[in-house]
C-alpha cells in the first residue's frame, strides 16, 4: 500500500467535554445515504420534516424554525444581526464566556450594548433586568440559557416576562441546553433562540437550529436597514426553507444535505425517546455523576442552579490539570479544562446525548479516580463508582 496516502483513522474517543458529544450510529448511517440536490422535491420534503421536528424539540409553533448551515455561533450571530440595527439598544446578560461573546457579537451590529453581569458560577436575578429596562428601554434582551463556561443555568421565563412588559424582545443562546433540558420557547415567551447540532442533540458539529417568533419576524421584516450579513439574513434563508405562505423555494445557498440528514435523524431519535424522558435521563446522569464526585471528595464549582449536561469540577489542590486530562485521553476519554479566569482551576465534563447514560458516567468516574490517585490524591477506592451505581439503582 502507498504510505503517502494513508487512510483516515481517527481514534475512538469517549467525548465527555462540552461538545462535540459522541454521535449515535443511527446518525452516522443516515449520513451515509445518497446525496441529492438541494432543490430536489425529495429533499424539500426532508427539509419540511426537519423543520417540523425541530419545532417539536423547541416546543414551539414558530414557523420560522430551521437549522442554519454553520455551527452554533452562527445561530447566535443570526439572532443579533437580524434583530438589531445600528443605534438600537440591547441589554445582554453575562454570566460567563458565552454571554461576553453575545455582547461582542451584538456590538458589531452598531447597537448600543448595555450589560448586566453576575459572578462566575451564578445566574442573574430577573429583577436586575427589570431595573435596567425601567431605567432605559431596549429593543432586545439577550442572554445565555446554559452557560457552558461555568455550568450555571439562567432561568429564562421570568426574564422573558419582564422583557415583554417593557416592550423588548428576548433572544437566548441555548446551544448547550437544547435536547438535554427543557427549552420551552412558546411557554416561556422566547422570541429567538439558537442552538447547535453537536451537544445534547448528538449529531456532528455543523448546524445551528434557530427559531424566530412571529413578533421577532415582524421586527425583522420592518427593519429600516438591510441585515449586515447576507448569509445569515433570515428573510433570504426562509425564501429557501419556505416562508410558510408560497410554496416556491428560492436558491440561497446549497443546503448541507448530509448534515441535514444527520439533524433529521438526531431529532427523530430525540422525539422517539420523548423529550421529558430525555431530560430526565440527562438529569439522572448528572445526579449519578455528582454523587460519584462527592464520594471521591471532589466539589462542583457552580453555585447557582447547576446544568445537568455540563458539570464544572473544582480541581483539587496539588493536582495537575493537564496531566490528568492527558492521562484520561490515553484511555480515549476526553474532558475539558476551564476558560479564561477558570483555566487550570476547573474541569468541564459534558454528559450529553448518548453519554448521559450509566456506562459513560461510570467509565469516567473510574478513570478519573485512577488518574487522581496516580497523582497522590487520597480517596476511598471504588466509592465514586459505587455512589453513581446507587443513584442509578434508585427508581426515577
Ligand atoms: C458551544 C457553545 C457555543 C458555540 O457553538 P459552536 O457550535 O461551537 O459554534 C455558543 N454558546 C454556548 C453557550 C456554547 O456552549
Amino acid at each position: 500500500m502507498e504510505r503517502r496516502f494513508g487512510e483516515l483513522n481517527p481514534p475512538q474517543r469517549l467525548l465527555m467535554g462540552p461538545g462535540p458529544s459522541n454521535v449515535d450510529p443511527r446518525i452516522l448511517r443516515a449520513m451515509a445515504t445518497p446525496v441529492i440536490g438541494h432543490l430536489d422535491p425529495a429533499f424539500l420534503s426532508i427539509m419540511d420534516e426537519t423543520m417540523g421536528w425541530l419545532r417539536e424539540v423547541y416546543e414551539t409553533r414558530n414557523h420560522h424554525t430551521v437549522p442554519i448551515s454553520a455551527t452554533g455561533s452562527a445561530g447566535v450571530e443570526a439572532m443579533m444581526v437580524n434583530l438589531l440595527e445600528p443605534g438600537d439598544d440591547v441589554v445582554v446578560g453575562i454570566i460567563g464566556y458565552f454571554g461576553q461573546r453575545m455582547a461582542d457579537v451584538a456590538s458589531r451590529t452598531g447597537a448600543n450594548v448595555r450589560v448586566i453581569e453576575a459572578p462566575l458560577g451564578e445566574a442573574i436575578p430577573p429583577e436586575r433586568f427589570e431595573e435596567e429596562l425601567r431605567r432605559k428601554p431596549a429593543k432586545l434582551v439577550a442572554l445565555v440559557h446554559a452557560e457552558t463556561s461555568t455550568g450555571a443555568e439562567q432561568e429564562i421565563a421570568p426574564v422573558a416576562e419582564i422583557a415583554h412588559r417593557y416592550g423588548a424582545l428576548i433572544a437566548i443562546d441555548c446551544v448547550t441546553s437544547l435536547g438535554g433540558m427543557p427549552v420551552r420557547v412558546d411557554e416561556w415567551g422566547v422570541d429567538a433562540a439558537a442552538s447547535c447540532s453537536q451537544k445534547c442533540l448528538g449529531a456532528p458539529p455543523g448546524l445551528s437550529p434557530v427559531t424566530f417568533s412571529p413578533r421577532a419576524m415582524e421586527v425583522i421584516t420592518g427593519r429600516k436597514s438591510k441585515c449586515q450579513s447576507w448569509y445569515l439574513d433570515v428573510n433570504l434563508l426562509f425564501a429557501y426553507w419556505g416562508d410558510g405562505k408560497a410554496n416556491n423555494r428560492v436558491f440561497h445557498h446549497t443546503g448541507p444535505i448530509t448534515m441535514i440528514y444527520a439533524m433529521r435523524e438526531a431529532l427523530r431519535i430525540a422525539l422517539e425517546e420523548g423529550l421529558e424522558a430525555r431530560y430526565a435521563r440527562h438529569r439522572k446522569a448528572h445526579e449519578a455523576f455528582a454523587a460519584g464526585l462527592e464520594a471521591m471528595g471532589l466539589t462542583l464549582f457552580t453555585k447557582g442552579k447547576r446544568l445537568p449536561m455540563l458539570n464544572v469540577i473544582n480541581i483539587p489542590e496539588g493536582i495537575d490539570d493537564l496531566a490528568v486530562r492527558r492521562r484520561l485521553l490515553e484511555q480515549n476519554i476526553e474532558i475539558s479544562g476551564g476558560f479564561g479566569p477558570l483555566a487550570g482551576r476547573v474541569w468541564r465534563v459534558g454528559l450529553m446525548g448518548v453519554n448521559a447514560n450509566p456506562a459513560p458516567v461510570i467509565t469516567l468516574l473510574g478513570a478519573l479516580e485512577q488518574a487522581l490517585v496516580e497523582q497522590g490524591y487520597r480517596c476511598e477506592r471504588g466509592a465514586a463508582v459505587a455512589a453513581a451505581r446507587a443513584v442509578y439503582k434508585q427508581s426515577t
